[in-house]
């Protein structure tokens, strides 16, 4: 495991943390909800093992992980206390690197990504957990299967044997009022249930710092939380 980080820091990602589940805790009585059916993820992108470490001390067990590099370099240093999913988007040419190594991929948004998860999972013979990426909101910068291509995608995928489909992943644009994430966590819940009618899952990935709350009120099992438990991210320069 990796060095402790200064105590001060600990301490402040120990209390944003706890700030992050109590949020959950409150959003989840509101909406009349189980605490229970809510995780909380820490995104670790940019952010040092040792504070990482610092979320899991104060009761976090789920890690997300957007780049396979940075991943493959910080894993060794990471509590095993805590489970590693995948979140990020996935080239093919790294699905080898991923497939059997995290206990969830979130970013599934093709056929062709799910096949070469499934060969590679064949050959590691296992099953591979994973959710489809939906872009509901259409928008051109981003990944995610359209709404309208979802059924015929999840009907595809159903056929690979070595994936299993947990659910749905979202990442809307982001708001600039809270009508609009209303709105918008409303079309994903009311697509999800329809997903549900096609296949069985339990998972439904969405809300981040912003607007976990707004997530939480229309069904999110999972929010992704990176800069509220972490601060500002630090990008390092381009190499
Ligand atoms: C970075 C990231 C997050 C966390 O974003 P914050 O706004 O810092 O909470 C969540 N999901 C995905 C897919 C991300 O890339």
């Amino acid at each position: 495991m990796a060095a402790e980080c200064p105590i001060s820091i600990r301490q402040e990602i120990v209390g944003r943390c706890n700030e992050a589940l109590q949020n959950i805790r409150q959003a989840c009585i509101h909406a009349d909800r189980d605490p229970a059916e809510v995780t909380l993820m820490a995104v670790t992108k940019t952010v040092p093992p040792e504070q990482v470490n610092a979320a899991v001390a104060a009761g976090i067990r789920v890690l997300g992980e957007n780049r396979v590099q940075e991943y493959l370099s910080k894993k060794e240093d990471y509590d095993p206390d805590a489970e590693v999913q995948f979140i990020g988007h996935l080239q093919t040419n790294k699905v080898k690197q991923i497939v059997g190594n995290v206990t969830l991929i979130h970013s599934v948004d093709s056929l062709h990504l799910a096949q070469e998860i499934s060969k590679q999972a064949r050959i590691k013979q296992l099953v591979q957990p994973i959710l489809l990426e939906v872009n509901i909101a259409g928008e051109a910068s981003k990944s995610g299967v359209s709404p309208n291509a979802l059924p015929d995608l999840l009907r595809d995928v159903l056929q690979l044997q070595e994936l299993k489909i947990c659910g749905l992943m979202v990442i809307p644009p982001p708001f600039t009022d809270p009508c609009t994430a209303d709105r918008i966590f409303g079309e994903v819940n009311a697509l999800y249930r329809k997903m549900q009618a096609i296949a069985p899952m339990d998972t439904l990935s969405m809300g981040m710092s912003g607007d976990y709350t707004a997530a939480i009120r229309h069904g999110s099992t999972m929010v992704r939380l990176g800069s509220a438990l972490f601060g500002k991210r630090v990008y390092p320069p381009k190499p």
